[in-house]
């Protein structure tokens, strides 16, 4: 298996709790290589745009009122089968059912409150790092 990319975010919850430092040790604990790293604070707009896909659930509004609340760290990391094993490492969405150990059991609060996103496929990791890094600040 080659080097894979994928798109990730320290959610506002976390960054705000004081875990993005944490969860970055985590990250790199596991392998992966950082590739492009910034805090930034989502728009109504941003949020929108990039939850598009739930634009029709019922926690769609929610959750962009969530992910617009406070900044986010926004990470493109590397490593071998990188998409499947950020998930791995982040857990189950609900944190009620995920494994000892992962992100979401050690930080999240809700399923909605859940610190951390990863891409779900190579086209939306690449889709997602297009939204919040140029080219040139893939390193
Ligand atoms: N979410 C929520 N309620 C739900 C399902 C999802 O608030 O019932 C939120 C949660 O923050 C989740 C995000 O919407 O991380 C995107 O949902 P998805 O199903 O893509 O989960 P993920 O890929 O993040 O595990
Ligand atoms: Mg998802």
């Amino acid at each position: 298996m080659s080097l894979e990319r994928t798109y990730a975010m320290i959610k506002p919850d976390a960054v705000a709790a004081g875990n993005s430092g944490k969860i970055i040790d985590l990250i790199e604990k596991n392998g992966f290589r950082i590739v492009a790293m910034k805090k930034l604070h989502m728009t109504q707009q941003q949020g929108e745009s990039f939850y598009g896909v739930h634009k029709e659930r019922p926690f769609f509004k929610g959750l962009v009122t969530f992910m617009t609340e406070a900044p986010i760290v926004a990470l493109v990391m590397e490593r071998e089968d990188a998409i499947a094993k950020w998930r791995e490492l982040m857990g189950a969405t609900n944190p009620a059912n995920a494994a000892e150990g992962t992100v979401r059991k050690l930080y999240a609060t809700s399923i909605e409150r859940n610190a951390a996103h990863g891409s779900d496929a190579p086209e939306t990791a690449a889709d997602e790092t297009r939204f919040f890094f140029s080219a040139s600040e893939l390193l």
